[in-house]
């Protein structure tokens, strides 16, 4: 509730052609939002004629006239042009005596309508994006019609806002009224004086708070208003990843750093189809699974991203990895009933749309386990010879020999995309461990999970078995990034992010 202001007039008579007839006031009462104010004693009335052409108003005014029965009208206020009059009911327009107008205009009623009693307003610009700011401090002065200064002070409770600019964009300034003086200061300990509007922010990804005074020195208004604002600069992308050596069948993490939430990136590279980029909570990275089939060798990656900033650039070494040969002697009419196009044809069937979908949340954290102890009696990634010919493809994964009916353990958490008898396989089972990875056994004696279900690491998934086109009981256990067959051995000591 604002107090009441009453201010006293000495009513000056004078007659003249200007006063209107019963022109004289008791008392009249100015209404702004239920509230009012009284300017007592007698007033004296100037009559301005007609006026046609109103000004918006809040405002009311209560006239107690003395001959006349009291009357409400509308009271129209214009502070710049030192205006302020009503219209009474045949369209006459009237006002008070200046040096009475002027009091009763620097009465707190009007204060809003003084065009800087709200102080200074700041528009930070970057590029064409504005961002309003309210002050955290304020402590500024107008004059009034009365000549008198009325102080406002603030204090915000209000959350500071952050910013984050473009690479090497700057952050640009606007204040409605220019200030005499922008001073800068950050909580890193930067100081400095602006002259030109635009404020160099500190290039780094992390948030800084800066504060931002303007000073003004003038007759019609001084003071200062204080801004604080967190700045930050969308740094563009480094690529780094912890591999000393990169052999094939290995897999790379490469860490993405100063990634932001809308940013896009495009690598280009020819070491795999492509590369998916993960985002787990402040963390980006991509894995690069290595075929065992790639060339040993250097491998240039460019990296664009769609913010400002010039592509990143880096290398990956590829080593020469010895892979066995494997001569295999396998039962002429098993090799034959395993080994055919329909065969072929059922296990691309079930196999490709097991490993076609893999969930963007990873449901595993740990590294994986060993899902069966036992001899090792085929190595990955090794050529093989089967009855005295070279096939076309390579050991896929890891062969255990174990006896028939050992527990079968998940590898690590995940889903089960596929659990079924294939003639090539035996009874198989996929596994999505999500962000593109999958692990996969073969020729189990015994299914115990189904498609769909979630397993958890360590969980027993099957037993060991000489299903499919196998020389006797072993598990033949894979893990893949998509179809890319990876070395398991390397996933039980290396995390994948
Ligand atoms: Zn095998």
């Amino acid at each position: 509730m604002k107090k009441f202001t009453v201010i006293t007039l000495l009513a000056v008579l004078v007659f003249s052609g200007y006063l209107i007839q019963n022109s004289k006031v008791n008392k009249i009462k100015i209404i702004y939002q239920d509230e009012f104010v009284i300017v007592d004693e007698q007033l004296e009335l100037i009559s301005l004629g007609y006026e046609n052409h109103p000004l918006e108003t809040q405002y009311r005014i209560h006239v107690d006239y003395v001959y006349k029965r009291d009357q409400v009208f509308d009271l129209y206020i214009d502070i710049e042009k030192e205006l302020m009059y009503f219209i009474d009911g045949r369209g006459k327009a009237y006002t008070f005596k200046e040096t009475s107008k002027r009091e009763i205009l620097s009465m707190d009623v009007f204060n809003t309508m003084y065009p800087r009693s709200k102080g200074p307003s700041v528009t930070f610009m970057v590029g064409d994006e504005a961002v309003a700011i309210e002050p955290r401090e304020l402590n500024w002065n107008y004059r009034k019609l009365n000549e008198a200064y009325e102080n406002v002070t603030l204090s915000g409770a209000h959350q500071t806002p952050g910013i984050r600019l473009p690479y090497e964009m700057d952050l640009d300034i606007y204040f409605d009224e220019q200030p005499q003086e922008i001073l800068v200061t950050n909580e890193a300990g930067y100081a400095e004086i602006l002259d030109m509007e635009a404020l160099k922010v500190q290039k780094t990804e992390e948030e800084i708070l800066y504060t931002i005074k303007g000073m003004w020195h003038g007759e019609e208004f001084f003071g200062e208003v204080a801004y604080e604002v967190y700045l930050s600069m969308d740094m563009p992308v480094v690529i780094t990843h912890e591999d000393e050596r990169i052999r094939p069948g290995d897999f790379v993490t490469l860490e993405i750093h100063n990634l932001e939430a809308d940013e896009t990136l495009t690598f280009h590279q020819d070491l795999v189809n492509k590369i998916e980029v993960h985002r787990l909570e402040d963390r980006a990275f991509a894995i690069v699974p290595i075929s065992y089939w790639t060339q040993p060798g250097t491998y240039d990656f460019e990296v664009e991203s769609d913010h400002l900033g010039l592509p990143f650039v880096f290398e990956l070494e590829v080593e020469a990895r010895e892979f066995g040969v494997q001569y295999l002697t396998i039962d002429e009419e098993v090799a034959e009933e395993t080994r055919n196009d329909e065969a072929y044809e059922e296990f691309d069937r079930y196999m490709e749309p097991a490993r076609q979908v893999s969930s963007e949340t990873p449901y595993f954290s740990d590294v994986f386990l060993q899902p069966v102890e036992g001899r090792i009696s085929t190595e990955f990634g090794v050529y093989r010879y089967v009855n005295g010919s070279l096939t076309s493809y390579r050991h896929s994964g890891i062969d255990i020999a174990i006896s028939q009916g050992t527990p079968i353990l998940a590898g690590n958490t995940g889903r089960v995309t596929l659990s079924r008898s294939l003639i090539l396989t035996g009874n198989t089972i996929v596994m999505d461990h999500g962000l593109g990875i999958f692990s996969v056994y073969y020729h189990l004696d015994q299914l115990m999970v189904e498609e769909g279900d979630k397993v958890l690491r360590g969980e027993m998934i099957g037993t060991v078995g000489s299903t499919g086109f196998s020389t006797g009981p072993h598990l033949h256990w894979m893990i893949t990034h998509y179809t890319t067959n990876l070395d398991p051995f390397l996933f039980l000591e290396k995390p994948v992010f």
